[in-house]
């Protein structure tokens, strides 16, 4: 069990972190969300030991995880962090970048544990390319493969799959976060991408104001938003005399209070989103049709 008791953490004068404290158990997969500039990067560097807290305490079951101060080392060995720069051996393979701490005194097993990494990855076909050469996607995949090499107790994960295209992203989080769950291994990972929350962490955390704003799981957070970043994280949303609504809970109807005018529509795959004039505000709403500029219709929320 990971246990964040009440740290505090500031670069230089201004608090970066503010009392964070959460707790999470043994194989369970926690995403950090906020905006850019919310912390969510130095709250992984600092579950790390990269730097030295101002208060509060990191235990990894009984062991206390402390900054530079305290440790040689940064970092512990049953705990694996990839940063959103990673740093690779470029004039050397794939195979040979994610092999890097393994041991070579059984060739064999190393062999197999490569191979299996490649595949989860999804890096089979360039094992033997020199790092130097992959585009940055490619070097993000061979970052994960070789921070999972040694099997860690905990992964730190930033922005896993930010450098990595739509074509394989989705592919490549199912393999990865299957992969861990599999193993038992807990994993935090910070994002802004709802597809790396939805469908695979347990719990989440809302970071806002170098605080947190809310800690639930996506399932509740999202059923109940309290406030509109975390509803903006989902997707979007409207306040409707003062309540969050989303664009999926509007629906057109004969007759309602609720009028509005068409601004525009977008197209969106399987449905249009169309964007309203509600009096001076504007309202989105889901349709799955595209409708006319200046066309009036009546919404209802759904819920
Ligand atoms: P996020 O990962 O959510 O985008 P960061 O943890 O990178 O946020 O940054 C949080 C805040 O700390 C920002 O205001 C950022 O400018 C500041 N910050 C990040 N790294 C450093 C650093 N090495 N020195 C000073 N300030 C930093
Ligand atoms: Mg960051």
């Amino acid at each position: 069990m990971l246990q964040v008791k009440n740290i505090y953490f500031s670069y230089d004068k201004t608090p970066v972190l503010k009392d964070v404290s959460f707790i999470l158990k043994q194989g369970e997969h926690l995403s950090i969300i906020g905006e850019s500039g919310s912390g969510k990067s130095t709250l992984l560097k600092v579950l790390y030991g990269e730097f030295d807290i101002a208060k509060g305490t990191i235990f990894w079951s009984d062991k206390r995880v402390l900054g530079p101060k305290y440790n040689l080392v940064v970092g512990c060995d049953f705990m694996k962090y990839v940063a959103q720069e990673f740093d690779l051996m470029p004039f050397t393979s794939v195979e040979e970048n994610i092999g890097k701490f393994l041991s070579n005194f059984f060739p064999e097993e190393k062999k197999e544990r490569v191979a299996e990494l490649l595949e989860v990855v999804e890096l089979t076909n360039f094992s033997n390319t020199k790092v130097k050469v992959l585009s940055g996607g490619q070097k993000q995949r061979v970052a994960l493969a070789r921070a999972l090499a040694k099997q860690p107790e905990i992964l730190l994960l930033d922005e896993p799959f930010s450098h990595i295209d739509n074509f394989k992203k989705q592919s490549l989080r199912r393999n990865v976060f299957r992969y861990l769950k599999e193993k038992e291994i807990t994993c935090i990972v910070a994002t802004h991408d709802k597809e790396d929350v939805l469908g695979y962490a347990d719990t989440m955390v809302v970071l806002n104001n170098n605080q947190i704003e809310a800690s639930d799981t996506p399932n509740n957070l999202y059923n109940n938003p309290k406030t509109p970043l975390i509803a903006s994280f989902f997707g979007e949303f409207n306040s409707i005399d003062e309540e969050i609504v989303y664009a999926n809970q509007l629906k057109i109807v004969e007759h309602s209070n609720l009028k509005v005018t068409v601004n525009q529509s977008y197209f969106k795959g399987s449905y249009y989103l169309i964007e309203a004039h509600l009096n001076d505000e504007l309202v989105f709403f889901e349709n799955d049709l595209e409708l006319e500029i200046n066309q009036e219709v009546y919404l209802e929320i759904v819920s």
